[in-house]
């Protein structure tokens, strides 16, 4: 599967510890991230990412056109309710468009953890559906 992940700059330490307790899990899959959230769980874990643009400078939007194109299997994106964020309208724009494809999204670390056990349990045989028919 391909994964997206992403958290803004107060929840970065909660997505890298995230991404140590699942590594095993993570390792299996070919994993996506924006500039700085991707260096913070490389340097964390080891994992392998491809890393795009910092949020800010258009990573996030460089993730939604994955999502747009089929190509992005689930999105952790770990947000910050609290903080005004200069790319407001790229979050917004990036959550949308995983509601308009049915991709699973998880904004939080309770909602993750349902996410990536679901991932573990091979709970996304209907996205290789959704493949095979695009
Ligand atoms: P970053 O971007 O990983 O480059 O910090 C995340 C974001 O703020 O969207």
């Amino acid at each position: 599967m391909k994964i997206a992940l992403i958290a803004h700059d107060k929840k970065k330490p909660e997505l890298v510890q995230f991404s140590i307790a699942y590594k095993t899990i993570f390792e299996q899959h070919e994993l996506y991230a924006t500039g700085t959230t991707g260096l913070k769980i490389t340097e964390a874990t080891g994992l392998s990412i491809t890393r795009f643009k910092s949020g800010p400078l258009g990573g996030d939007q460089e993730i939604g056109s994955l999502i747009a194109k089929n190509e992005m299997d689930a999105v952790f994106f770990f947000r910050d309710p609290l903080t005004a964020q200069p790319h407001e309208p790229d979050v917004t724009a990036l959550i949308r468009l995983c509601d308009v494809y049915n991709i699973p999204l998880a904004t939080n670390m309770g909602t993750a953890e349902i996410l990536i056990n679901g991932i573990k349990r091979g709970d996304f045989t209907w996205r290789k559906i959704v493949h095979d028919q695009s």
